[in-house]
């Protein structure tokens, strides 16, 4: 997953510090005094620069110089900047007052204007990567609020100051609503009732299946139960992941009604001390009526622990479209994307959760049952930057 994305949010931080280097290096040559405005001048903005720990020259120095920043009031030099010397030299042979005018001019070299062009091309990517348009303009609004004004002296401390900027933007986007799953899970009295929605063929059975597992995996035991019964076959579907699994599957004949079915597992698990009930539900449009009404039943009459909606990544903007459907016909807790192993871009798995305030819970990353992967925001932005 993310192999395109992050091919392109590497260009846009190497593009943006590449402009930022040349605005330093270009401000301290018009500048800097006669005889000094050298490439090399230049360069020693970056190499002299003091951190954010010993930022006190410039701002002492040249204290009217047009920051326009908007840097953190605990990362401003002000209060140092009173124990300043007067005037000393610095082990490059400067005053301090010539290494003032040379930070002075390399201050602001990111700000609104020159990022705009830089902003776009990331536009572009984002969502040619089929990330959601409302979550494209969260990232790039992000972006643009972490780095507009920001100084030249802390993106030569920080190295950094562009990716970490995309980072948190991401970040940001990436783990709203998350909460920890197995925890949640544990608190729950048993037993726990999970029961996924979704559309046909996204990997909803293959999901019910692997997370059996990844409870046994846990020490927790569980009963599958299948609510599909609109779908001839959905019923064998299931009772082959079962079998293969061990486990006990409730079911009752196509057409039944689901909420019995749900309801029977329930009893099944109460009689027989077991866990964690995994409930699949017809896999129809979240246009259907009678789907939702399903669901409410289920809700009404179950009042399950958890829903999870499922689909696939690759399905890019149209899982983005589904889950904010589904999450407004009958609210979700979580969901989970599939087949993210088969999708290059990463767009669902980087909007699903902004647009319905929901986390994704897990990724499918295979076709077995141990290919399931606890969903780390953290982890995920790491994968986009690595
Ligand atoms: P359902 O109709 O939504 O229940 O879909 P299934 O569970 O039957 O899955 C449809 C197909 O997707 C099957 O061939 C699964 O093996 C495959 N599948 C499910 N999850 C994943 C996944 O994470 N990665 C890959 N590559 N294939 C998956």
């Amino acid at each position: 997953m993310f192999d395109g994305l992050k091919d392109k949010l590497s260009g846009f931080t190497s593009d943006v510090e590449e402009d930022v280097d040349e605005e330093a290096a270009a401000e301290a040559d018009e500048q800097a005094p006669d005889g000094e405005a050298t490439d090399s001048d230049a360069e020693g903005v970056t190499d002299e620069t003091p951190g954010p720990d010993a930022p006190v020259e410039a701002d002492a120095a040249a204290p009217d110089a047009d920051t326009g920043t908007d840097v953190d009031a605990d990362e401003s030099p002000s209060e140092e900047a009173a124990d300043a010397p007067e005037e000393s030299e610095d082990t490059s042979g400067r005053s301090l007052t010539q290494k003032a005018k040379i930070m002075a001019t390399g201050k602001t070299v990111i700000d609104e204007a020159d990022l705009q062009k830089h902003l776009d091309d990331l536009e572009l990517a984002l969502l040619s990567s089929d990330v959601e348009m409302g979550v494209a303009q969260e990232i790039l609004e992000g972006v643009k609020e972490n780095l507009t004004g920001q100084t030249r002296r802390r993106l030569s401390s920080t190295g950094n100051l562009v990716r970490d900027a995309l980072r948190e933007a991401l970040y940001d986007v990436i783990s709203v609503g998350q909460f920890d799953f197995d925890e949640r899970v544990a608190a729950a009295d048993k037993p726990v009732v999970i029961v996924f929605t979704g559309v046909n063929g996204v990997g909803k059975t293959t999901t019910i299946a692997k997370l059996a597992q990844y409870f046994e995996d846990r020490g927790l035991s569980t009963v599958l139960a299948n609510g599909d019964t609109f779908r001839a076959g959905a019923n064998e579907q299931l009772q082959k992941h079962a079998d293969n699994l061990e486990k006990k599957l409730i079911s009752h004949e196509q057409g039944s009604d689901p909420t019995a079915v749900i309801y029977d597992a329930v009893e099944y698990a109460k009689a027989n001390d077991v866990d964690v009930v995994l409930g699949d539900t017809a896999g129809r449009l979240h246009t259907n009526d009678g789907l939702m009404d399903q669901l409410e039943k289920i809700d009404r009459n179950i009042d399950p622990d958890m829903t999870l909606f499922v689909d696939e990544a690759v399905a890019g903007q149209d899982a983005v479209n589904r889950a904010r459907e589904f999450n407004e016909a009958a609210a979700i807790d979580g969901a989970v994307l599939t087949k993210a192993d088969a999708d290059p871009q990463g767009g669902a798995a980087i909007s699903v959760a902004h647009v319905t305030g929901k986390p994704i819970l897990f990724l499918g990353t295979g076709q077995d049952y141990d290919d399931l992967e606890a969903f780390e925001p953290e982890e995920i932005v790491d994968r986009l930057f690595d």
